[in-house]
């Protein structure tokens, strides 16, 4: 794999996969299940040991900023959309 050769910020497929105003969604089953976070087009390696994933730097509707690892996320509920596991 050529991922990752150069800074995940210049990764074709992480911008494909996650364009700028991507909504994720909380845990299915929780409170925040309904509530979504939008990313913004920003990505760095994930630091956690062994992982292989990206991190996506995402905005809370609360104004929070977190960086979500593309590991923990599956399919949203809509098309173009992802939800946290
Ligand atoms: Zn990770």
């Amino acid at each position: 794999m050529l991922r990752f050769l150069t800074h995940p910020n210049e990764d074709p497929d992480l911008a494909r996969e996650y364009p700028k105003g991507t909504k994720i969604y909380g845990r299915k089953g929780t409170k925040y299940s309904r509530i979504c976070a939008t990313t913004t087009g920003h990505f760095k390696r994930c630091a956690l040991d062994g992982c292989t994933g990206a991190r996506v730097r995402v905005v809370w509707p609360d104004g929070q900023v977190r960086w979500l690892c593309t590991k923990g996320l599956s399919d949203g509920p809509r098309k173009g959309t992802y939800r946290l596991d």
